[in-house]
């Protein structure tokens, strides 16, 4: 069997893990995937945290994206890094900078097997903050000074494609140069509050071309995870997670416990259980019935019969889902242009699912229209399967 059909019917242990730690923000970015801002009062302790992070080591999680909100506002948070490296756990967390500052940055520069990841949505100010919130650029900035500084090896800086910022990947690509760092580009999702600006922020057809160009062109050496691959439908295979791994390979620990099959899919349809059940994580991911039926052969429905499924494979169920398409149709960025005529084909009464987990401090839902802003190399690296290439660093089977 090859090892991408391993991925399709699932791992015994999850080789990209999101956990999110706390709900809590300092930012309130208008796109935010998990709708943070206020943390939550069931959130896990710092006791169960480490016994997470224990059942992970004897499930033989090599590493872990640890995200948010802002992870690093929790006052526990280089507790429970420095826990998870010492039991062999990885860690890569991405961070908005507020608490990177030089101390801290030359602290992780001497810790192996952590990885940092910068949020950056615009290559200057102006297009950052109009997404992110007033400061957020120079705090960025700020950030990526202070670990180039203390000579962290290569931080990555994350940024989340938009209309506004498309225009900027060669000013993105330079920044990163300069800060020694690299760069990771993803796909934004109508997820969270990413549903109320999605219309307004997504790429247009014309901007997921040139995207698509620019990462044939310039983009060997910039991690995109699985965020493009409905992309490949308009030529070459593009680096990185080329299928849907929801459940299979890929999954969401969120700050109260709860276990979802994605990160971009907080709602009820993907809820699989909580790692405060008995069985804890383990059990979650290897009993669970929702993870168990994404494990089943995808008959691809609408999409079996084009020519680009094999590279595009219908694309993003986060996308579809919180656009209200059918999860076995086109993706809303369907480069044939199918999904745009599935999102217009909609009427007031499609049923357009949201999340019901919103820990915003004001925001309004369902506003559909951008929101004002309010605010306020070491020795041992993490496994980066998958952002690189699912095949990175993985056996080869027959
Ligand atoms: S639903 Fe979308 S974001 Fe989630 S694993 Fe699948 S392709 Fe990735
Ligand atoms: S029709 Fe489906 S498989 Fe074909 S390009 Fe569009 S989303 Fe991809």
């Amino acid at each position: 069997m090859k090892l991408t059909e391993h991925f399709q019917y699932g791992l015994n242990s999850p080789i990209c893990l999101t956990w999110e730690l706390t709900y809590a923000c300092n930012l309130a970015c208008v796109h935010c995937l998990s709708s943070s801002g206020r943390r939550d009062p069931r959130e896990l302790s710092t006791a169960e945290c480490k016994a997470v992070i224990d059942e992970l080591q004897r499930m033989q999680v090599f590493y872990v994206n640890v995200g948010g909100g802002e992870p690093t506002v929790r006052p526990d948070f280089w507790e429970l890094l420095d826990y998870a490296v010492e039991h062999d756990v990885g860690v890569k967390f991405s961070t908005n900078g507020v608490k990177l500052d030089p101390a801290r940055a030359r602290r992780l520069a001497g810790t192996d097997y952590v990885d940092v990841q910068i949020s950056l949505d615009g290559a200057t100010a102006p297009v950052n903050d109009a997404v992110r919130g007033p400061g957020s650029y120079a705090t960025a900035m700020r950030a990526l000074e202070n670990l180039a500084s203390a000579g962290f090896g290569q931080p990555k800086i994350s940024v989340v494609m938009t209309r506004q910022n498309v225009e900027q990947l060669d000013e993105f690509k330079a920044i990163a140069d300069k800060f020694g760092a690299q760069l990771r580009i993803t796909r934004l999702r109508p997820s969270g509050r990413g549903a109320d600006v999605w219309d307004e922020l997504h790429p247009t057809a014309e901007q997921q071309r040139q995207l698509y160009d620019w990462l044939v062109a310039r983009g060997a050496d910039v991690l995109t995870g699985d965020s493009f691959f409905h992309l490949s439908a308009y030529g070459s295979a593009l680096p990185g997670l080329n299928l849907c791994g929801a459940g299979r390979v890929v999954c969401l620990i969120d700050p109260v416990g709860d276990v979802y099959a994605c990160p971009f899919a907080i709602h009820e349809n993907f809820l699989a259980g909580n790692v405060r059940s008995p069985g804890g994580f383990a059990s979650v991911w290897r009993d669970s019935e929702l993870f168990a039926e994404l494990r089943e052969p995808q008959t691809g429905g609408a999409c079996r019969s084009c020519g680009h499924y094999d590279a595009c494979q219908g694309g993003c169920m986060a996308a579809k889902f919180f656009t209200g398409l059918p999860l076995d149709g086109p993706d809303p960025e369907c480069v044939r242009g199918l999904g745009e005529q599935a999102l217009a084909a909609r009427t007031p009464s499609t049923a357009i699912p949201r999340s019901d987990v919103d820990h915003s401090r004001s925001a309004p839902r369902n506003s559909r229209s951008a929101v004002a802003l309010t605010l306020a190399p070491p020795p041992r690296r993490p496994d980066r399967a998958c952002d690189a290439s699912p095949l990175a660093g993985m056996p080869s089977y027959p």
